[in-house]
């Protein structure tokens, strides 16, 4: 099922996500919701909190952006086809950050039509839990590593607006405002 996605102003977005303890039903049904409404916005990840829930989940595929390569390993291996491995469905994710970082650019289903250059570590390390409770190591860079760290900011409450400079914040400011006025209004 197609969940409508919250959009910039809704508050639930500022709000950091529970951990997930146990796995049951509810959990599984809203993975799969959450992946179908990601595939249909054409999305390459989606947090929970984007769907209405505060909770420490995300799901992510990057494989069918073909102009802006990733590379990843699982659990030390190298992963030479990464659509085998997408698309990821992450609980409890957590990050920890290479020191390099660099400029690129990023939208996000819950502003839409904003995009903008975000700095972000071009290396990441996630150690985050499946829906099958098994525990996995991600290492990532090139997109895979923006979008992890993308959705990462979402399960804790921050938005990229948050790491905009705000040269850009101030360039897309009547977008902004319009955005948390139409959901001021739902
Ligand atoms: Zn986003």
């Amino acid at each position: 099922m197609k969940l409508a996605i919250r959009k910039y102003g809704d508050p639930i977005l500022r709000a950091k996500g529970r951990r997930i303890e146990e796995v049951d039903d509810d959990i599984r049904a809203l993975a799969e919701n959450m992946l179908e409404t990601m595939e249909a916005a054409n999305g390459v990840g989606l947090a929970a909190q984007q769907v209405g829930h505060a909770l420490q989940l995300t799901v992510l595929d990057v494989s069918q952006v073909e102009d802006r390569p990733s590379t990843m390993k699982l659990n030390g291996k190298s992963v030479p086809d990464l659509e085998a491995e997408m698309p990821l469905v992450l609980l409890n994710p957590v990050v920890r950050l290479g020191e390099e970082t660099e400029l690129g650019s990023e939208g996000c289903l819950s502003f839409p039509e904003i995009t903008a250059d975000i700095e972000r570590a071009i290396t990441v390390e996630l150690e985050a839990e499946t829906l099958e409770g098994d525990g996995l190591r991600i290492e990532a860079t090139g997109l895979l590593a923006r979008a992890l760290q993308h959705e990462v900011d979402h399960l804790n409450g921050i938005l990229f607006i948050d790491r905009m400079s705000s040269a850009a914040k101030a360039s897309h400011s009547s977008r902004l405002k319009r955005l948390q006025k139409e959901s001021d209004r739902l």
